[in-house]
Protein backbone atom coordinates (compact mmCIF):
# COMPACT_ATOMS: atom_id res chain seq x y z
CA UNK A 1 0.00 0.00 0.00
CA UNK A 2 1.01 3.29 -0.61
CA UNK A 3 1.39 6.31 1.78
CA UNK A 4 -0.91 8.78 0.64
CA UNK A 5 -1.46 12.43 2.55
CA UNK A 6 -5.16 14.38 1.89
CA UNK A 7 -4.90 18.44 1.60
CA UNK A 8 -8.01 20.54 2.83
CA UNK A 9 -10.25 18.09 4.52
CA UNK A 10 -13.55 20.02 3.10
CA UNK A 11 -16.77 19.01 1.33
CA UNK A 12 -14.88 16.99 -1.58
CA UNK A 13 -12.42 15.33 0.31
CA UNK A 14 -15.13 13.88 3.01
CA UNK A 15 -17.25 12.86 0.15
CA UNK A 16 -15.16 11.55 -2.38
CA UNK A 17 -11.35 11.44 -1.51
CA UNK A 18 -11.71 9.62 1.70
CA UNK A 19 -14.41 7.06 0.30
CA UNK A 20 -11.97 6.05 -2.58
CA UNK A 21 -8.97 5.77 -0.98
CA UNK A 22 -10.34 3.98 1.78
CA UNK A 23 -11.84 1.64 -0.56
CA UNK A 24 -8.69 0.95 -2.24
CA UNK A 25 -6.32 -2.10 -1.15
CA UNK A 26 -3.52 0.12 -3.01
CA UNK A 27 -3.70 3.10 -0.86
CA UNK A 28 -3.59 4.15 3.33
CA UNK A 29 -4.57 6.93 4.11
CA UNK A 30 -1.86 7.94 6.14
CA UNK A 31 -1.77 11.99 6.88
CA UNK A 32 -4.45 15.15 6.80
CA UNK A 33 -3.35 18.44 6.66
CA UNK A 34 -5.90 21.06 6.91
CA UNK A 35 -6.06 24.12 9.24
CA UNK A 36 -9.78 23.03 10.51
CA UNK A 37 -10.52 19.39 8.89
CA UNK A 38 -9.43 16.09 10.10
CA UNK A 39 -10.47 12.57 9.06
CA UNK A 40 -11.12 9.68 12.03
CA UNK A 41 -7.94 7.82 12.85
CA UNK A 42 -5.59 9.59 10.74
CA UNK A 43 -2.72 11.28 12.07
CA UNK A 44 -3.75 15.04 11.31
CA UNK A 45 -1.55 18.65 10.55
CA UNK A 46 -2.46 21.97 10.11
CA UNK A 47 1.12 22.62 8.90
CA UNK A 48 1.96 21.11 5.60
CA UNK A 49 5.69 21.78 6.38
CA UNK A 50 5.63 19.88 9.35
CA UNK A 51 3.93 17.02 7.96
CA UNK A 52 6.47 16.96 5.18
CA UNK A 53 9.61 17.29 7.42
CA UNK A 54 7.79 14.34 9.80
CA UNK A 55 6.59 12.06 7.09
CA UNK A 56 8.83 10.67 4.70
CA UNK A 57 6.52 7.82 4.41
CA UNK A 58 4.35 9.52 2.82
CA UNK A 59 5.41 9.74 -0.96
CA UNK A 60 1.91 10.41 -2.30
CA UNK A 61 -0.17 14.19 -1.53
CA UNK A 62 -3.45 14.63 -2.82
CA UNK A 63 -4.58 18.00 -3.13
CA UNK A 64 -8.53 19.27 -2.63
CA UNK A 65 -7.95 22.74 -1.69
CA UNK A 66 -9.47 25.64 -4.19
CA UNK A 67 -7.67 26.09 -6.81
CA UNK A 68 -6.23 29.06 -5.24
CA UNK A 69 -3.92 27.73 -2.61
CA UNK A 70 -2.90 24.73 -4.37
CA UNK A 71 0.13 26.15 -6.61
CA UNK A 72 2.24 26.64 -3.23
CA UNK A 73 1.20 23.36 -1.66
CA UNK A 74 2.15 21.39 -5.18
CA UNK A 75 5.18 23.35 -5.60
CA UNK A 76 6.36 22.48 -1.70
CA UNK A 77 5.45 18.78 -2.61
CA UNK A 78 7.21 18.36 -5.61
CA UNK A 79 10.32 20.44 -4.06
CA UNK A 80 10.19 17.24 -0.82
CA UNK A 81 10.23 14.86 -4.34
CA UNK A 82 6.73 13.98 -3.64
CA UNK A 83 4.30 12.63 -6.50
CA UNK A 84 1.15 15.03 -6.51
CA UNK A 85 -2.32 14.91 -7.50
CA UNK A 86 -4.23 17.67 -8.06
CA UNK A 87 -7.99 18.30 -8.14
CA UNK A 88 -10.21 19.55 -10.68
CA UNK A 89 -9.17 22.99 -12.21
CA UNK A 90 -6.00 21.97 -11.35
CA UNK A 91 -4.79 25.67 -10.61
CA UNK A 92 -5.70 29.35 -10.78
CA UNK A 93 -3.91 29.71 -13.84
CA UNK A 94 -2.93 27.98 -17.52
CA UNK A 95 1.00 29.25 -16.57
CA UNK A 96 1.51 27.88 -12.47
CA UNK A 97 -0.12 24.43 -13.44
CA UNK A 98 2.80 24.32 -16.78
CA UNK A 99 5.40 25.20 -14.12
CA UNK A 100 4.19 22.55 -11.22
CA UNK A 101 4.77 20.09 -14.83
CA UNK A 102 7.62 21.23 -15.09
CA UNK A 103 8.85 21.28 -11.53
CA UNK A 104 7.55 17.30 -11.21
CA UNK A 105 9.69 16.90 -14.26
CA UNK A 106 12.85 18.18 -13.14
CA UNK A 107 12.19 16.28 -9.87
CA UNK A 108 11.38 12.87 -11.50
CA UNK A 109 7.80 12.75 -9.79
CA UNK A 110 4.22 12.26 -10.73
CA UNK A 111 2.20 15.28 -11.51
CA UNK A 112 -1.69 14.27 -12.39
CA UNK A 113 -4.46 16.83 -13.31
CA UNK A 114 -7.37 15.29 -12.51
CA UNK A 115 -10.94 15.59 -14.53
CA UNK A 116 -13.13 13.55 -12.22
CA UNK A 117 -16.28 13.87 -15.08
CA UNK A 118 -14.03 12.06 -17.56
CA UNK A 119 -14.43 8.86 -15.34
CA UNK A 120 -18.18 8.85 -15.44
CA UNK A 121 -18.90 5.53 -17.37
CA UNK A 122 -20.82 7.06 -19.75
CA UNK A 123 -17.64 8.96 -21.16
CA UNK A 124 -15.47 6.30 -23.05
CA UNK A 125 -17.89 4.63 -24.46
CA UNK A 126 -19.30 8.04 -25.80
CA UNK A 127 -15.51 9.12 -27.48
CA UNK A 128 -15.25 5.38 -28.91
CA UNK A 129 -18.55 5.50 -30.45
CA UNK A 130 -17.67 9.38 -32.25
CA UNK A 131 -14.50 8.64 -32.95
CA UNK A 132 -15.41 7.67 -37.19
CA UNK A 133 -18.53 10.06 -36.90
CA UNK A 134 -19.08 13.29 -38.94
CA UNK A 135 -20.24 15.75 -36.04
CA UNK A 136 -22.63 18.67 -36.91
CA UNK A 137 -23.38 20.44 -33.66
CA UNK A 138 -22.64 19.93 -30.43
CA UNK A 139 -24.64 21.62 -26.70
CA UNK A 140 -23.58 21.88 -23.40
CA UNK A 141 -26.96 22.53 -20.76
CA UNK A 142 -24.82 22.92 -17.60
CA UNK A 143 -27.14 23.81 -14.88
CA UNK A 144 -27.35 23.83 -11.33
CA UNK A 145 -27.78 25.52 -7.70
CA UNK A 146 -24.54 27.00 -6.59
CA UNK A 147 -26.79 27.64 -2.84
CA UNK A 148 -27.52 23.98 -2.90
CA UNK A 149 -23.87 22.23 -3.64
CA UNK A 150 -21.32 25.30 -2.65
CA UNK A 151 -23.10 26.07 0.79
CA UNK A 152 -20.79 29.28 2.32
CA UNK A 153 -18.41 28.44 0.14
CA UNK A 154 -17.26 32.33 -0.74
CA UNK A 155 -13.95 31.39 -2.58
CA UNK A 156 -15.90 30.14 -5.57
CA UNK A 157 -17.18 34.08 -6.26
CA UNK A 158 -13.01 35.53 -5.97
CA UNK A 159 -11.07 35.75 -8.33
CA UNK A 160 -9.72 31.90 -9.13
CA UNK A 161 -12.17 30.50 -7.77
CA UNK A 162 -14.21 30.36 -11.64
CA UNK A 163 -17.68 30.72 -10.94
CA UNK A 164 -19.79 28.86 -13.20
CA UNK A 165 -16.78 27.30 -14.73
CA UNK A 166 -16.10 25.43 -11.24
CA UNK A 167 -18.69 23.08 -12.64
CA UNK A 168 -18.47 23.91 -16.03
CA UNK A 169 -14.96 22.82 -16.26
CA UNK A 170 -16.59 18.70 -15.74
CA UNK A 171 -18.49 19.94 -18.99
CA UNK A 172 -15.70 21.11 -20.94
CA UNK A 173 -13.32 18.49 -19.47
CA UNK A 174 -15.94 15.58 -21.05
CA UNK A 175 -16.40 17.80 -24.55
CA UNK A 176 -12.89 17.72 -24.35
CA UNK A 177 -12.54 14.27 -24.32
CA UNK A 178 -15.04 12.94 -26.67
CA UNK A 179 -15.43 14.90 -29.52
CA UNK A 180 -12.80 13.68 -32.28
CA UNK A 181 -11.92 16.70 -33.59
CA UNK A 182 -10.42 20.24 -31.53
CA UNK A 183 -12.75 23.18 -30.92
CA UNK A 184 -11.82 26.93 -29.87
CA UNK A 185 -14.52 29.85 -28.47
CA UNK A 186 -15.68 32.48 -31.04
CA UNK A 187 -17.62 33.96 -28.41
CA UNK A 188 -19.22 34.39 -25.10
CA UNK A 189 -21.18 35.87 -22.55
CA UNK A 190 -20.51 36.15 -19.17
CA UNK A 191 -22.86 37.18 -16.25
CA UNK A 192 -21.41 38.50 -13.24
CA UNK A 193 -23.22 39.53 -10.14
CA UNK A 194 -22.18 43.22 -9.22
CA UNK A 195 -20.94 41.93 -5.98
CA UNK A 196 -19.16 39.16 -7.36
CA UNK A 197 -15.84 38.60 -9.49
CA UNK A 198 -16.21 35.79 -11.32
CA UNK A 199 -19.54 35.04 -13.45
CA UNK A 200 -22.72 33.02 -12.53
CA UNK A 201 -23.71 31.88 -16.19
CA UNK A 202 -22.11 31.44 -19.40
CA UNK A 203 -23.50 31.36 -22.65
CA UNK A 204 -20.51 30.24 -24.90
CA UNK A 205 -20.04 29.83 -28.80
CA UNK A 206 -17.06 27.68 -30.22
CA UNK A 207 -16.34 26.34 -34.08
CA UNK A 208 -17.60 23.59 -35.37
CA UNK A 209 -21.46 24.76 -34.03
CA UNK A 210 -20.76 23.29 -30.57
CA UNK A 211 -22.66 25.85 -27.65
CA UNK A 212 -22.53 25.84 -23.99
CA UNK A 213 -25.28 27.44 -21.37
CA UNK A 214 -23.53 27.18 -18.17
CA UNK A 215 -26.11 28.31 -15.35
CA UNK A 216 -25.40 28.89 -11.05
CA UNK A 217 -28.64 29.92 -10.47
CA UNK A 218 -31.01 26.83 -11.24
CA UNK A 219 -33.21 25.75 -9.14
CA UNK A 220 -35.63 22.71 -8.92
CA UNK A 221 -34.25 19.95 -11.51
CA UNK A 222 -30.42 20.31 -11.98
CA UNK A 223 -28.74 19.18 -15.83
CA UNK A 224 -25.47 17.98 -16.68
CA UNK A 225 -26.43 17.06 -19.96
CA UNK A 226 -24.59 17.06 -23.60
CA UNK A 227 -25.86 16.66 -26.74
CA UNK A 228 -24.01 15.52 -29.71
CA UNK A 229 -25.58 15.23 -33.01
CA UNK A 230 -23.52 13.46 -35.93
CA UNK A 231 -24.96 12.74 -39.70
CA UNK A 232 -26.11 8.44 -38.24
CA UNK A 233 -27.73 9.61 -35.20
CA UNK A 234 -27.60 11.97 -31.62
CA UNK A 235 -25.75 10.76 -28.87
CA UNK A 236 -26.62 12.38 -25.18
CA UNK A 237 -24.85 12.52 -21.83
CA UNK A 238 -26.95 12.70 -18.63
CA UNK A 239 -26.14 12.81 -15.17
CA UNK A 240 -22.65 14.25 -15.80
CA UNK A 241 -21.69 11.18 -17.51
CA UNK A 242 -22.77 8.81 -16.08
CA UNK A 243 -25.92 8.24 -18.30
CA UNK A 244 -25.45 7.23 -21.98
CA UNK A 245 -28.03 7.57 -24.82
CA UNK A 246 -27.48 6.97 -28.69
CA UNK A 247 -30.38 7.29 -30.65
CA UNK A 248 -32.92 7.08 -28.19
CA UNK A 249 -31.54 3.77 -26.48
CA UNK A 250 -29.65 4.02 -22.72
CA UNK A 251 -26.41 2.31 -24.06
CA UNK A 252 -24.67 3.12 -20.08
CA UNK A 253 -25.98 3.44 -17.33
CA UNK A 254 -23.06 3.36 -14.39
CA UNK A 255 -22.23 3.27 -10.95
CA UNK A 256 -20.68 6.27 -9.50
CA UNK A 257 -17.39 5.62 -9.56
CA UNK A 258 -15.56 8.90 -10.61
CA UNK A 259 -12.77 9.38 -7.77
CA UNK A 260 -12.31 5.56 -7.14
CA UNK A 261 -10.68 5.43 -10.85
CA UNK A 262 -8.99 8.54 -10.76
CA UNK A 263 -7.15 6.95 -7.53
CA UNK A 264 -6.43 3.61 -9.68
CA UNK A 265 -5.02 5.91 -12.45
CA UNK A 266 -2.99 8.01 -9.99
CA UNK A 267 -1.04 4.75 -8.76
CA UNK A 268 -0.67 3.42 -12.29
CA UNK A 269 1.10 7.33 -13.10
CA UNK A 270 3.39 6.43 -9.82
CA UNK A 271 3.95 2.90 -10.96
CA UNK A 272 4.73 3.82 -14.50
CA UNK A 273 6.96 6.85 -13.42
CA UNK A 274 4.31 9.09 -15.88
CA UNK A 275 2.64 12.56 -15.25
CA UNK A 276 -0.87 13.04 -17.20
CA UNK A 277 -1.19 17.01 -17.17
CA UNK A 278 -4.22 18.18 -19.13
CA UNK A 279 -5.00 21.53 -19.67
CA UNK A 280 -7.37 21.76 -22.56
CA UNK A 281 -11.06 21.65 -20.42
CA UNK A 282 -9.11 24.98 -18.62
CA UNK A 283 -8.05 26.29 -21.63
CA UNK A 284 -11.64 26.80 -22.66
CA UNK A 285 -12.57 28.84 -19.35
CA UNK A 286 -9.25 31.31 -19.84
CA UNK A 287 -10.52 31.86 -23.71
CA UNK A 288 -14.26 32.87 -22.29
CA UNK A 289 -12.49 34.92 -19.40
CA UNK A 290 -10.44 36.51 -22.30
CA UNK A 291 -12.84 37.09 -25.18
CA UNK A 292 -16.72 36.64 -22.84
CA UNK A 293 -18.58 39.99 -22.99
CA UNK A 294 -19.35 40.90 -19.37
CA UNK A 295 -23.04 41.54 -18.71
CA UNK A 296 -23.51 42.76 -15.18
CA UNK A 297 -26.16 41.25 -12.98
CA UNK A 298 -27.76 42.29 -9.42
CA UNK A 299 -25.87 41.12 -6.41
CA UNK A 300 -26.25 37.51 -5.18
CA UNK A 301 -25.86 36.61 -2.31
CA UNK A 302 -24.57 33.17 -1.20
P1 LIG B 1 -14.04 23.57 0.23
O1 LIG B 1 -14.77 22.56 1.05
O2 LIG B 1 -14.46 24.99 0.31
O3 LIG B 1 -12.47 23.58 0.53
C1 LIG B 1 -11.70 22.44 0.81
C2 LIG B 1 -10.78 22.75 1.99
O4 LIG B 1 -9.66 23.50 1.56
C3 LIG B 1 -11.42 23.60 3.07
O5 LIG B 1 -12.17 22.80 3.93
C4 LIG B 1 -10.23 24.25 3.74
O6 LIG B 1 -9.80 23.41 4.81
C5 LIG B 1 -9.16 24.27 2.65
N1 LIG B 1 -8.98 25.66 2.19
C6 LIG B 1 -9.91 26.49 1.68
N2 LIG B 1 -9.36 27.68 1.36
C7 LIG B 1 -8.05 27.57 1.67
C8 LIG B 1 -6.96 28.47 1.58
N3 LIG B 1 -7.11 29.69 1.07
N4 LIG B 1 -5.75 28.04 1.98
C9 LIG B 1 -5.60 26.80 2.47
N5 LIG B 1 -6.61 25.93 2.59
C10 LIG B 1 -7.82 26.31 2.19
O7 LIG B 1 -14.02 23.16 -1.29
P2 LIG B 1 -14.44 21.79 -2.01
O8 LIG B 1 -15.85 21.85 -2.41
O9 LIG B 1 -13.96 20.63 -1.24
O10 LIG B 1 -13.61 21.98 -3.37
C11 LIG B 1 -12.21 21.88 -3.42
C12 LIG B 1 -11.81 21.57 -4.85
O11 LIG B 1 -12.47 20.36 -5.24
C13 LIG B 1 -12.26 22.65 -5.85
O12 LIG B 1 -11.27 22.88 -6.80
C14 LIG B 1 -13.50 22.06 -6.50
O13 LIG B 1 -13.66 22.49 -7.83
C15 LIG B 1 -13.17 20.58 -6.46
N6 LIG B 1 -14.39 19.76 -6.47
C16 LIG B 1 -15.45 20.05 -5.64
C17 LIG B 1 -16.62 19.31 -5.74
C18 LIG B 1 -17.80 19.58 -4.84
O14 LIG B 1 -18.87 18.96 -5.04
N7 LIG B 1 -17.70 20.44 -3.84
C19 LIG B 1 -16.73 18.27 -6.67
C20 LIG B 1 -15.62 17.97 -7.46
C21 LIG B 1 -14.47 18.72 -7.35
P3 LIG B 1 -9.23 24.03 6.16
O15 LIG B 1 -10.00 25.30 6.43
O16 LIG B 1 -9.47 22.95 7.17
O17 LIG B 1 -7.78 24.29 5.89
Amino acid sequence: MTAICLVGIGKIAVDQHVPAINGSDAWELAATVSRAGTVDGVPAYTDFEQMLAERPDVNVISLCLPPVPRYGYAAKAIAAGRHVMLEKPPGATLAEVHALADMAKAAGVTLYTTWHSRMAEGVAPAKAWLADKEITAAHISWKEDVRRWHPGQNWVFEPGGMGVFDPGSNALSIITEILPMPIHLRSAELFYPSNCDTPIAAQMQWTQNVTGDFDWRQEGPQSWDITVETTQATLNLHDGGARLVIDGVEAVVGPRAEYPALYARMAELVEQGQSEVDLSPMLHVADALTLGKRVMLEPFVL
